[in-house]
């Protein structure tokens, strides 16, 4: 039997994926101090639940709730040796929310760290601590890996590579862009739609991806700029609108079905798969499975 998500991929159909874990995470009584990650072992009912609101809302895709569960990360709760064990719960978790049909994808996020000279860190460093993390994540079952919100081309490579170190499952790397006062789109770190595509792509990624940073209306701009750079799929996950500060918190206020409204052009820009980021809930999901299904028939 092939892999699900490689033969999603090459189905050619648009693929929906999940939303935001954090902001629904917070919703259910996770506070700043907290390591979301370790919520897989000590409140595993809540990241379930979380898992199965998405499943119901017509998502084909979940992505486990490992985005900081590498040792560095880790390391601020005092976790550095449970990444192992809290990426393994969570695709237990995932999968059993997905049911047989929904592809579970374990989720790679950044170490919040620097490359020298900047940092501490050399890319042999970054490759062995994603390492540890891949191989957890697709031992316990995972049927592909996510990379995201990474802003340096040079991390994301060296997660990819880790996964490939470790296994043949198809990779999503996954980089954060924001507008540019002329028009383009650029990472915290520098990086161009077309650097994300050539390095990426040469690492080994499966399919690209654009997360968080934008809200969908400058996001279907991204991927059209991404899209003449590859051929590979297009994973697209927008915020939900831009981030308001309201009494000193950060709120995301556009609608789910403002935010559906654009999902035809984000894929006729070339999406392949279209899911969400911050201040998104499973109200999102299901109108972007909506309006997936009616275009697709
Ligand atoms: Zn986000």
């Amino acid at each position: 039997m092939g892999n699900r998500f490689q033969e999603a991929l090459a189905s050619g159909r648009v693929l929906v994926c999940d939303g935001a874990m954090g902001s629904e995470l917070q919703k259910r009584g996770l506070s700043g101090g907290d390591c979301p990650d370790q919520w897989n072992i000590t409140r595993p009912e809540v990241v379930r639940q979380i898992h199965s609101a998405y499943v119901q809302a017509g998502a084909g895709i979940i992505l486990t709730n490992t985005f900081g569960a590498n040792r560095i990360q880790l390391a601020k709760h005092n976790l550095e040796g449970s990444a192992k064990k809290i990426c393994k719960a969570a695709v237990a978790l995932a999968r059993e929310a997905a049911g047989p049909d929904c592809i579970v994808l374990g989720d790679i996020g950044p170490t919040g760290e620097f490359l020298e000279p900047l940092g501490n860190f050399t890319l042999q460093d970054f490759e062995e601590i994603f390492r540890e993390q891949a191989e957890a994540l697709i031992a316990a079952g995972a049927d592909g890996i996510i990379v995201e919100t990474m802003t340096s081309v040079e991390e994301c490579a060296a997660a990819i590579k880790a996964v490939k170190s470790v296994s043949g499952a198809p990779v999503v790397a996954s980089m954060a862009f924001e507008p540019t006062a002329n028009g383009d789109f650029r990472t915290m770190m520098g990086a161009s739609a077309a650097a994300h595509a050539k390095g990426n792509v040469a690492a080994g990624a499966d399919a690209l991806g654009v997360n968080c940073g934008c809200a969908i209306q400058p996001m279907i701009k991204l991927v059209e700029a991404l899209r003449k750079t590859c051929a590979k799929p297009i994973m697209a996950q927008p915020n939900a609108g831009q981030p308001k500060l309201k009494n000193g918190l950060t709120v995301y206020e556009q609608t789910p079905a403002d935010f559906a409204a654009n999902v035809p052009a984000l894929i006729k820009a070339g999406a392949n798969i279209v899911g969400s980021c911050c201040g998104t809930t499973p109200e999102f999901t299901r109108k972007i499975a909506e309006t997936v299904r009616s275009l697709q028939g």
